[in-house]
């Protein structure tokens, strides 16, 4: 999981008020100021449909 961070480039991992807890690329948690939620199957497979790798809200792997 640590050695994601070197070549992931989306950009929440540059900031430091990133408006998502999870980064939808690897998933590692970029905003631990945001309380991790507990999403529906219906908000996960529409977080699918944006071509997001992995859940924004709770980091679950959405891709495989
Ligand atoms: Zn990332
Ligand atoms: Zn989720």
């Amino acid at each position: 999981m640590k050695a994601q961070r070197e070549w992931c480039r989306n950009m929440n991992h540059r900031r430091s008020d990133a408006p998502v807890r999870h980064c939808p690329n690897c998933g590692e948690t970029v905003n631990m100021n945001i309380p991790a939620k507990k999403c529906s199957d219906n908000e996960h497979a529409e977080s699918r449909m944006n071509r997001n790798k992995y859940c924004v809200h709770c980091g679950l792997q959405l891709m495989k």
